[in-house]
């Protein structure tokens, strides 16, 4: 089958097969990662969407919205190498009514931790997520662990609000080296590479560790240790329900995430770690 590119609704209902339709939702410069996501989703359904869209709600107004890479031809080749079945490829106009009112607010949790560097992110994401279920209506979607709060927000909305869809997390592809992949990466260059890797070091520093100040001891440490060139945003041991700090008796799995910034590039990563009494 051919892939088809869907650009509103219409081409959605045409696209539309009988059967489990799963949707993949990106912002393209597809990677070994989307990828993989692609993948989970093959197995799971007989039609795959995947849509390729940056979403202005989500980017603050001195983020990278303008210059994020935009890749689309070489995202089609990507779609059609995994037997993708439908990309979906709104315009920002199409998606966006210059009248329009009503938003998702992300509530309290898209808040804190990445959400309070990055105000309104959150709430634009949710917005654009819904907006995708309900013209996609897929009956399954797959998000990928590396966005650990947004996925763990994406969960809540749909549970909060009752939508029938089933989420599914898929794992975070790495470089050998440890790196996150990330369509942000091709904007560091091969200094600032090697600086960005402090992140997942540190990352594994603290998952070697048993108990939640221990673990933020020794990942704090490996961030420290980079130097001036690492300007850490945060680094969190969260509950991924809520996206609260846990306590020293806390227990069951937990998420150790940390946001930095190299030059003018702004990365983040997390780990899931099982914390169990001592
Ligand atoms: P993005 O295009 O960055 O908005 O990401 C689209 C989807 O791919 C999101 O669900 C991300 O969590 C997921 N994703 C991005 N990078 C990775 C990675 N390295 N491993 C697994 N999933 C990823």
């Amino acid at each position: 089958m051919d892939l088809i590119v869907a650009r509103n609704r219409e081409d959605l209902v045409k696209a539309r097969r009988a059967g489990p339709v799963a949707l993949v939702p990106t912002m393209g410069a597809l990677h070994e990662g989307h990828r993989s996501l692609i993948r989970q989703a093959r197995v799971r359904a007989d039609q795959v969407v995947v849509s390729i869209f940056v979403n202005p709600l989500q980017f603050g107004p001195n983020e990278d919205f303008s210059r994020y890479p935009r890749t689309f031809d070489a995202d089609l080749d990507v779609c059609r190498a995994e037997g993708v079945d439908v990309v979906f490829h709104p315009s920002v106009e199409d998606m966006y009514a210059p009248d329009r009112q009503i938003g998702i607010s992300s509530g309290e949790m898209g808040r804190i931790v990445e959400g309070a560097f990055r105000p309104g992110h959150f709430d634009g994401m949710l917005t654009v997520v819904l907006k995708l279920f309900n013209l996609v209506q897929p009956d399954l979607a797959v998000f990928g662990q590396k966005d650990a709060q947004q996925l763990s927000l994406i969960r809540r909305m749909v549970a909060d609000l009752n939508l029938p869809i089933e989420v599914l997390g898929a794992p975070t592809v790495r470089e050998p080296d440890g790196l996150a992949l990330s369509s942000r990466n091709r904007y560091l260059s091969e200094d600032e590479r090697l600086v960005a890797l402090a992140l997942s070091r540190a990352l594994r520093a603290g998952a070697a560790e048993f108990a939640p100040d221990a673990i933020r001891r020794a990942a704090r440490a490996v961030l420290d240790e980079a130097g001036p060139r690492l300007d850490v945003d945060y680094l969190a041991l969260v509950d991924p329900a809520t996206f609260a700090e846990v306590g020293e008796d806390f227990q069951g799995m937990a998420v150790l995430a940390v946001a930095a910034r190299v030059g003018a590039t702004r990365l983040i990563d997390n780990v899931t770690l099982t914390l169990s009494p001592a």
